[in-house]
């Protein structure tokens, strides 16, 4: 890739090892950790996060098995989770020895016909079951007839059964969530009862591990937090900010009253205003929704408004008050509380606004 692209997204190693220790902390020693790196490590760089915290975590997981090979062939050894394999993937997932979730009876039979066929022995397969968010899983009702199956064959072997809560950030979706959890539990109990082995437990994320602590089973999902977000003011100051977006300025211009600046003359002056031109736009993650002033970055510490529409690969931004030339150095953000602001104004959450950050833009690790 062509990395002379001036706008860097500089992620920060030691606040990934921060955050993943802050979270330690708050479980059983025992608890083991999978770190979901998924989505290029929530728009970061999924190998760099992957080497990063390799030594301190149990396993990872990724949503497609693509983003599994990438690790492998970067040299990650340890186990990795496929949240959402489809059937054209399984001869891959075990070429490159990944561990795919099985979520249906159709997956789940194409797996064990592979498994047959190749004489696949002990495979670790993971059991991912609904028990709310009705997105993927195997149902409750599906527990019969999942170990009869299990139980005709050693090709593979269940190393997890998971399940995924719906809104564990919700305070309000208390009950709803300890509904999951108890559910979850009870299908546990009926699979333990009828297995000859205790497959590891998970149904955490980040939200759930800092809501649910009492619902850690013998694993927790550690994505979001790991990346410097807690779902809710105090946890997320307790967090280290990992990703940092900057440019340069490209251009100023002198504008004079009546004239505009952009696409659809969006913004008009009505004061001569300097404006600055950053080469980062819409095309690299900067949603649109950000324009006429929604959105604002920082040029030598001062807060710059965005003036007009944003464009596909540039924003314009006002420095009338700012003290700045062409050339100097541009935070499109350094701190998750102004991503937060973002997110706001652009309708969405911090999830969005970090795994849209395109891949033309450079990434860099700082150590
Ligand atoms: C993405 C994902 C996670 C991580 O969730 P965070 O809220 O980012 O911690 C955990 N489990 C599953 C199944 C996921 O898809």
């Amino acid at each position: 890739m062509n990395n002379n692209h001036v706008t860097v997204l500089e992620i920060d190693s030691k606040a990934v090892l921060h955050n993943l220790a802050y979270f330690k902390q708050k479980l059983q020693p025992q608890t083991k950790i999978l770190a979901v790196v998924k989505a290029y490590g929530y728009g970061s760089e999924s190998v760099e996060i992957a080497k990063i915290v390799q030594d301190q975590v149990d396993y990872f997981a990724v949503a497609y098995s693509n983003e599994g090979i990438a690790l492998r062939e970067a040299g990650i050894t340890i186990p990795i989770l496929v949240l959402q394999p489809q059937i054209q993937n399984l001869k891959e997932i075990v070429k490159y020895r990944l561990e795919p979730s099985l979520y249906s009876f159709k997956i789940f039979d194409a797996f064990m016909q592979l498994a047959d066929e190749t004489l696949l022995m002990n495979y670790p397969i993971h059991i991912k079951f609904n028990t709310g968010l009705n997105r993927l899983g195997f149902w409750h009702t599906d527990v019969p007839a999942l170990i009869a199956e299990l139980k005709k064959s050693n090709n593979v072997k269940v190393e997890s059964i998971f399940s995924h809560l719906a809104a564990s950030e919700d305070p309000y979706e208390q009950d709803f969530t300890v509904g999951q959890i108890n559910n979850f539990a009870y299908i546990v109990k009926q699979i333990y009862s009828h297995l000859d082995y205790e497959p590891t437990l998970h149904i955490l994320n980040t939200s759930g591990i800092i809501n649910y602590p009492q619902a850690q089973f013998d694993m927790v999902r550690l994505g979001i937090g790991l990346y410097g977000f807690g779902n809710d003011d105090q946890e997320t100051a307790q967090l280290k900010n990992t990703h940092t977006l900057k440019s340069i300025i490209s251009q100023i211009h002198l504008i004079q009253p009546g004239e505009t600046v952009g696409y659809n003359r969006a913004f008009v002056a009505n004061q001569p205003t300097r404006s600055a031109t950053i080469p980062i736009g819409h095309a690299d993650g900067i949603s649109r929704k950000l324009g006429n002033k929604n959105g604002f970055v920082f040029i030598n510490n001062q807060p710059a408004p965005i003036i007009g529409n944003v464009c596909m690969d540039m924003i314009m931004v006002d420095v009338t008050k700012i003290d700045c030339n062409e050339g100097d150095e541009v935070i499109i953000f350094n701190h998750q509380q102004h991503i937060e602001y973002m997110a706001q104004k652009s309708e969405t959450i911090p999830y969005e606004i970090l795994t849209a950050l395109s891949q033309r833009i450079k990434r860099l690790v700082k150590h």
